[in-house]
């Protein structure tokens, strides 16, 4: 097999000089600087985008401000009518979004059609469903009646105003419509920053919502460095942040929002989720598990597992399917239809795997299968097996976020709880077996935001989604995000 053909359409589109997505329209960027986007592919530099600057972030997010005022005040019905407009477009335009996110980020085709684009208007309709279904609560105090006055009391779901959405590379366009749906369902504006390596789909889908309605100012995009972040975060102009990305990240965004103006956020973090394999698992069924919950997308995400515990009789069996299955994997070309396995996004993080295959190999662990990077232009890494040496290897504590499965053996029911949660982190994890009930007693011992059961990795927009103890601080999907995006207003009246 070969490459597929880009559309006409994408090299355009990459060819294009990319100019900040501000009030409905492209405008030039106040600096000359401009970030390279890099197909991780083959290391060739497919477009350039604006480094936003101050005079930028100013116009923006006045923008959104106004964008806001309109936004805010159409019917429900009608934001709702927006979203699935823009839905639409996106599965009009599946293809040309899909070329565009594989040129950036080296995901497989498949997986852009599908997660990128085909689950993007999944959620979205999802989340328009939302615009009409947001309601308050109606409430009777008991407060004194001393000539015969009454009281009655209802709580308003306000939008909170403007939100600035911060996107990583790994699931570039998913992750952002997942925040500007839930900003415009619940009538907020937001301000998309997407990461410096996986800028260009976004501003694709951009000219989409203007396109499926949207008023000018609801939704911007500012393409820069993480400073273009910092600074919307810390601009007196807006309301909340809405940030997924790494756990040091995070925490500094946090701060900042603190900092700033008490800005409301909502963190979506990393992690190191663990999959336990009871023993009465079947051993193939736990191999294709692993691939589900490590490999795809080359491990890059968030909700990946990285920890894998076995039974101490079932390890090595275990590893040895996972072998022969990583053996099988087609590695290439991510636009070449039958890889199964492409580049992970960019160069430092192929080095970043590089230095953890040294630390593996420092701390006597024990690489079963792969270890090492893939010669060649591109940012390519083998898939890997790891068999730790102690509970206290870097490979079993710190989030690699790719292709490295580290497994640990455990003896007792017991040791395997104490393993999954002895761990900072708490985003996902799963546990498999056939034994249903045994698997609903210990689901509530997990520590993690989601928890399957003979499954892994896998999102729907109706389950609630985010992460316990340091993966982060709020919901995604489900009706927990509207917590997020609004603020409660309690309204008392004495008659
Ligand atoms: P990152 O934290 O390096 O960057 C994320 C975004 O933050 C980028 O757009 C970046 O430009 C911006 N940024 C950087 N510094 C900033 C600052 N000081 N203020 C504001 N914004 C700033 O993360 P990444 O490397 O792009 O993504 C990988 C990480 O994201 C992994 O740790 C992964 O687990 C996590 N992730 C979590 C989820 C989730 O839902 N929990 C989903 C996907 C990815």
């Amino acid at each position: 097999m070969s490459d597929i053909a880009l559309l006409p359409s994408v090299s355009q589109f990459l060819g294009r000089d990319h100019g900040l997505y501000i009030d409905g329209g492209y405008v030039a960027c106040s600096t000359t600087a401009k970030l390279k986007v890099i197909n991780p592919a083959n290391g060739e530099v497919i477009a350039q985008v604006s480094d936003a600057g101050q005079s930028d972030i100013d116009c923006a997010v006045n923008s959104a401000n106004l964008g806001f005022k309109i936004w805010s005040k159409t019917s429900p019905a009608a934001r709702a009518a927006v979203l699935f407009k823009l839905a639409d477009l996106l599965e009009q335009n599946r293809e040309e979004l899909a070329q565009i996110e594989t040129c950036q980020s080296g995901k497989i085709i498949h997986i852009a059609r599908a997660f990128e684009v085909d689950q993007a208007a999944h959620f979205l309709r999802y989340y328009a469903g939302w615009a009409t279904k947001i309601t308050g609560e109606t409430i009777t105090p008991s407060l004194p009646s001393f000539a015969g006055e009454r009281y009655t009391a209802f709580t308003l779901r306000e939008p909170v105003g403007v939100v600035v959405g911060i996107v990583p590379w790994n699931f570039s366009t998913m992750i952002a419509i997942w925040k500007l749906a839930s900003a415009l369902t619940t009538g907020c504006s937001i301000i998309i920053k997407p990461s410096e390596f996986t800028p260009l789909t976004i501003l694709r889908i951009a000219e989409l919502a203007s396109e499926a309605g949207l008023p000018p100012g609801a939704l911007n995009v500012l393409t820069g460095s993480g400073l273009v972040g910092k600074a919307l975060i810390e601009h007196p102009g807006t309301d909340k942040v809405s940030f997924t990305g790494s756990v040091p990240t995070g925490i500094a965004v946090g701060k900042g929002a603190m900092d700033a103006k008490l800005t409301r956020a909502t963190l979506e973090l990393g992690g190191k989720n663990s999959v336990g394999f009871l023993r009465d698992i079947d051993l193939d069924k736990a191999a294709d598990g692993i691939i589900e919950a490590g490999f795809l997308h080359s491990g890059q995400i968030c909700a990946a597992a990285e920890r894998f515990f076995a039974h101490r009789s079932q390890i090595e069996p275990i590893m040895e399917k996972l072998s022969q299955r990583l053996a099988s994997l087609k590695i290439g070309s991510p636009l070449d239809e039958a890889t199964q396995f492409g580049p992970v996004t960019n160069k430092q993080h192929q080095q970043k795997l590089a230095g953890f295959f040294e630390t593996a190999r420092s701390e006597n662990s024990t690489i079963v299968y792969g270890g090492k990077l893939i010669e060649g232009p591109g940012c390519y890494v083998e898939p890997t097996i790891i068999l730790a040496n102690s509970i206290n290897d870097t490979l079993l504590n710190e989030e690699t976020f790719g292709p490295i499965a580290t497994f640990f053996p455990y003896d007792t029911e017991e040791e395997l709880l104490h393993l999954m949660n002895n761990t900072p982190y708490g985003l996902s994890a799963s546990l498999w077996t056939n034994d249903l009930s045994k698997a609903l007693r210990l689901v509530p011992e997990i520590q993690a935001g989601t928890v399957w059961v003979n499954m892994h990795t896998m999102l729907d927009p109706a389950v609630p989604f985010g992460g316990i103890k340091s993966s982060g601080i709020g919901r995604e999907f489900g009706s927990a995000f509207i917590d997020d995006y609004t603020e409660l207003k309690s309204v008392m009246i004495r008659y």
